[in-house]
């Protein structure tokens, strides 16, 4: 059975760094400009005699994500070569780190790191064109942070969580976009699969573009791998690449091990002491760490108690959580802020399911206060506030005059509604009898009755409530 065997996944991930210029040349870091070969140099072009400078903010941002997740950063550090040949590569090797990389370990997620790395981006091939493949060399000495797991995840789940928590975190150091779907965070999967207790082959899965895609890359990977061992065949250690269109992946090339790339310290660039630069030392990284999403997580639920999901929605979504606290600043009441926190997190996602960034439409921070307190004192049904919400969305209002446009306040004055039972009560005397018998179903044929009256504009809580009085 499928249940027998266990996977074993490590992480690869790639993200492309923000930088004004590229990792060893001069050349603007525009990687997802559309010209193609525009951004390009005798230095990044690997033309002979040239000589490669180091970017300083690239190796403070590899280091700032070193610190953010608890890595140790290195002191000494160097550049290797990593050998080969690829007609996106024109140097034919990578500059990238091998022995000395600039953070070893940390966690992020529960999940052990290995490694962070600082390398360069390859060019892109394109190979549309009949007969022909070209490349685009924007992107060739692109800074790369490349961060390796430990094989400690088993689930397709626990990956995508950490690639996810990675990503929020990339965005939050500001140190990549991340965005997986413009190939600036790539995912790799190395994935075996074996009974408990005994080693599986390690298969590497590359062309992931989307969380989405890396949670089913791995569903497959896992039933493939069974199914092989099932058969009593072995799994080949090899790199497959996944095919968004057959929903599989499909067999790339035979993996290659460490010592084919040939790696050695690149004899044109320095070695660093990551302590003798001032910018690299500790405490001044510590001082520019911003507050990181976990650290979020924990103050918006110390500080204003609310739902979990309510919070994740919070820390995704940078402009969203800015006016939920904005919000919450000013109602202070931790009642108020969980229904608002209802409203920003059930409602207005539901009107704006059309654009995720931006879930608050047109609502304003006053005019939604000013809505959840009319909510909170009964001035509006809940279909009333929606449907204000809604409209307060298309078009920046004050609630109240909508509220009063649309006859949506509800009556809550109490010597009115008394005299409403009153009628009601006078006028069926045999409902009155049959209520008084046991039969309290009938309490919703009263509201009813008194929701006709005032067409709509009753608080039915307010006027059950003193419907019980009288018919005690
Ligand atoms: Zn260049």
């Amino acid at each position: 059975m499928e249940t027998d065997y266990k996977m074993t996944i490590g992480l690869e991930i790639h993200a492309e760094l923000k930088t004004k210029s590229k990792m060893f040349c001069g050349c603007a870091n525009v990687p997802l400009e559309r010209t193609p070969n525009i951004y390009a140099c005798p230095i990044c072009m690997g033309h002979p005699g040239t000589l490669p400078v180091i970017n300083k903010e690239a190796v403070r941002k590899v280091l700032l994500v070193g610190s953010a997740v608890g890595g140790n950063l290195a002191d000494y550090t160097e550049f290797d070569r990593k050998n080969y040949f690829y007609p996106d590569i024109p140097k034919g090797y990578q500059i990238s780190q091998y022995k000395f990389p600039l953070v070893s370990q940390g966690k992020i997620s529960n999940i052990n790191l290995t490694r962070i790395h600082l390398e360069e981006d390859t060019a892109r091939s394109t190979h549309e064109t009949p007969g022909a493949s070209l490349v685009d060399f924007n992107r060739a000495g692109v800074p790369l942070l490349e961060l390796v797991t430990e094989p400690e995840i088993h689930s397709a789940d626990q990956a995508m969580n950490f690639a996810k928590e990675l990503q929020l975190i990339l965005k939050y150091l500001d140190v990549s976009d991340a965005n997986m779907e413009k190939g600036e965070m790539r995912v790799e999967v190395n994935i075996s699969v074996a009974r408990e207790g005994e080693r599986g082959t390690k298969v590497e899965i590359k062309n992931i573009n989307s969380f989405r895609a890396a949670g089913r890359a791995i569903e497959y990977e896992f039933k493939r791998q069974s199914d092989l061992l099932k058969r009593g065949e072995s799994v080949i250690q090899e790199t497959r690449g996944w095919n968004e269109g057959k929903q599989a992946t499909i067999s790339q090339r035979k993996k290659e091990s460490a010592h084919d790339y040939r790696y050695f310290p690149d004899p044109d660039l320095p070695k660093l002491i990551i302590s003798e630069v001032e910018e690299f030392k500790k405490d001044n990284l510590k001082k520019l760490l911003p507050e990181l999403p976990n650290e979020k997580r924990s103050r918006l639920l110390k500080d204003f108690g609310i739902k979990a999901e309510d919070i994740e929605v919070y820390i995704n979504n940078e402009n969203t959580g800015k006016f939920f606290e904005e919000v919450s600043n000013e109602l202070k009441d931790k009642e108020l802020i969980k229904l608002a926190s209802n409203y920003i997190v059930s409602d207005l996602s539901g009107l704006s399911k059309n654009s995720e960034d931006n879930l608050l439409g047109n609502v304003t921070k006053n005019d939604f206060v000013k809505l959840i307190k009319m909510i909170k004192v009964g001035d509006l049904s809940s279909r009333g506030a929606k449907d204000i919400l809604k409209a307060m969305f298309e078009d920046a209002r004050d609630p109240e005059v909508i509220a009063n446009e649309k006859g949506l306040i509800q009556k809550n004055d109490v010597e009115e509604i008394k005299k409403l039972v009153e009628k009601i009560l006078g006028e069926n005397p045999e409902a009155v009898r049959e209520f008084k018998s046991g039969k309290e179903s009938l309490l919703q044929f009263f509201v009813g009755l008194a929701m006709k009256e005032t067409k709509g504009s009753l608080n039915p809580e307010v006027f059950k409530k003193i419907l019980l009085e009288y018919l005690k």
